[in-house]
């Protein structure tokens, strides 16, 4: 008896290995992308939870649409819409369990085995799985210090169009780089040229610092005259990831395909949760919390940029405006990984930078000298002495 192919290519992440050695020990953990546990709005998701069972139960807890709660797609459309997307309606919108679920469900109505994606390389490695899971080819462009190198982007495009390209415009896991609206505006212009998909990937965009503001941050779905980019925004960075509520927004021919491939996936995204966001949205939690947020993690930011300059002087990083994220280039002939085990011994713990590359034509030596360090999750404090060891 035989497991699938499909099952066979899966490979275990390294992200995830590094969590489970350090799940239930005492350490000072840079290594996750998490929101800080002191952000989760639990008092008001407690105060709304309670209403909603009360007076919505049979609405609440009852199978729902699977394009979506209605009114939350009503809340999130006019939300986009203020994010510089003016003609996104509820027919362009689809709900998902996270933006992990986004990903693969678009991976799965834009892929063909064989297919041909591009995305930044280091890159999110839960895209780059859910794309090589589903059989495409997965090939790096270099991110420079704003945003991918568009010239490599554009003769990979004239040797062979790809599929589809994936892209975090915002304060990118891991490399942290906010891409200039010029940027933006290129590749939905060479997209639209050679007819291939952007896929826009906006997790970290409210999170953005004193040096950056909302015209920063603009999708790069502004951009787009011909409908060929596919945007999704998760509320787990600025809410609670574990509600799992995320959106995806396209041309509502491409919702239906999502809606269809969402249906034999999970059916629909919690009713429960959806109701919970939307509420929290429409009474005004979310836009009066993201100033709070903001601060926070820049504090941790800038905490981090301190504790970088005294203790590894000899490593090269671009300050991140946004998101939770600081990429670190060290000194040549560095081995992140070795230095990883006696980091955990010590109570540290990181991520080696190598597992975020993507595709073949990458130096492993220049790999290797990489890390990525998150500041989202330890206190300034620990931020420090961590840093210091
Ligand atoms: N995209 C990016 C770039 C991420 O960093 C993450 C979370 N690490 C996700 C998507 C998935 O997040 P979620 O499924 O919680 O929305």
């Amino acid at each position: 008896m035989d497991y699938s192919a499909f099952a066979q290519r899966l490979q275990p992440s390294a992200i995830r290995s590094v969590s489970k050695a350090i799940h239930g020990k005492k350490v000072i953990s840079f290594a996750g992308g998490m929101p800080h546990p002191s952000t989760f709005p639990h008092v008001e998701l407690a105060a709304l939870a309670a209403e909603v069972l009360e007076t919505r139960s049979a609405e609440a807890l009852q199978y729902g649409q699977t394009q979506g709660y209605q009114p939350l797609l009503e809340t999130v459309s006019g939300y986009l819409r203020g994010r510089g997307l003016p003609g996104i309606t509820t027919d362009n919108l689809l709900i998902a369990a996270g933006s992990q679920q986004a990903l693969d469900l678009v991976g799965r109505i834009l892929i063909d085995a064989g297919d041909l994606v591009l995305m930044e390389s280091p890159g999110y490695p839960g895209a780059s799985a859910a794309f090589a899971n589903l059989g495409a080819r997965v090939e790096g462009i270099p991110v420079l210090a704003d945003g991918p190198d568009l010239d490599v982007l554009e003769e990979k495009v004239r040797r062979e169009v790809p599929k589809f390209f994936y892209t975090t415009p915002n304060f990118a896991n891991p490399a942290g780089v906010l891409v200039s609206m010029e940027k933006r505006k290129k590749i939905a212009e060479m997209a639209e040229r050679h007819g291939f998909w952007v896929v826009e990937d906006d997790a970290y965009g409210e999170l953005f610092f004193a040096e950056a503001s909302p015209a920063d941050i603009v999708p790069l779905k502004a951009f787009d005259q011909s409908g060929c980019v596919i945007y999704m925004q998760t509320f787990s960075k600025t809410i609670s990831p574990g509600l799992r509520v995320a959106a995806i927004a396209a041309p509502a021919a491409a919702i239906e395909r999502l809606e269809m491939t969402k249906q034999v996936a999970d059916m629909f995204t919690s009713s429960f949760t959806q109701i919970l966001v939307n509420e929290f949205i429409v009474r005004g939690h979310f836009a009066a919390r993201l100033p709070a947020l903001r601060s926070l993690y820049q504090s941790r930011r800038d905490a981090m940029d301190q504790a970088l300059r005294a203790n590894f002087p000899e490593a090269r990083w671009v300050t991140p405006k946004g998101g939770f994220f600081f990429w670190l280039e060290m000194p040549e002939g560095t081995d992140t990984q070795a230095l990883l085990a006696p980091a955990l011994d010590s109570g540290v713990a990181f991520m080696p930078g190598a597992c975020f590359f993507v595709g073949h034509n990458v130096d492993p030596s220049q790999a290797a000298r990489t890390i990525r360090l998150a500041y989202s999750r330890e206190s300034e404090a620990d931020i420090a002495r961590g840093l210091a060891q």
